[in-house]
């Protein structure tokens, strides 16, 4: 176990832990603020869940639909075969290559839009088993990975 890197010191606790316990201190400040207890509880309960706000797990991001796919090659999808279909008349006279082309836009944004969420969930996954091994030094509070 590796000494705290600002501190020296050699007692941690488990990041998940503090989290944990801030969160039921956070539920304390709600009960005090409607019993009319407002000054001396909420001073605690904040300090304590800014502790374990430091602690808190990592947040997924969420991922955007249709991933970074610029709004004019969407129009150029969709824009031409809607040209096409209504020229046509109904969708059975259409001309296949708009069918082609509207099939291969949704093909593509749907790729685009599976993609970057892929990449989210396993960038999340990595995340947490990062967060699992982080410790909060006791005596300065900074957050290490003193397990090799
Ligand atoms: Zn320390």
């Amino acid at each position: 176990m590796k000494p705290c890197p600002s501190c020296q010191s050699d007692q941690f606790k488990k990041a998940t832990l503090v989290h944990a316990e801030g969160q039921s201190v956070t539920v304390g400040v709600g009960a005090g603020i409607s019993g009319g207890g407002l000054g001396v509880g909420v001073g605690r309960g904040v300090t304590k869940s800014l502790v374990a706000e430091t602690c808190a797990p990592p947040k997924k991001p969420e991922p955007k639909l249709f991933g970074d796919t610029p709004m004019w090659l969407a129009l150029v999808a969709f824009i031409p075969p809607m040209i096409g279909f209504a020229a046509a008349g109904s969708l059975a006279n259409a001309s296949y290559i708009w069918v082609v082309w509207t099939c291969l836009g949704f093909a593509y944004l749907g790729w685009k839009s599976w993609k970057p969420f892929k990449e989210n969930e396993a960038r999340h996954v990595h995340a947490l088993a990062e967060y699992d091994k982080n410790f909060m030094c006791l005596r300065c509070g900074t957050l290490s990975q003193p397990i090799e």
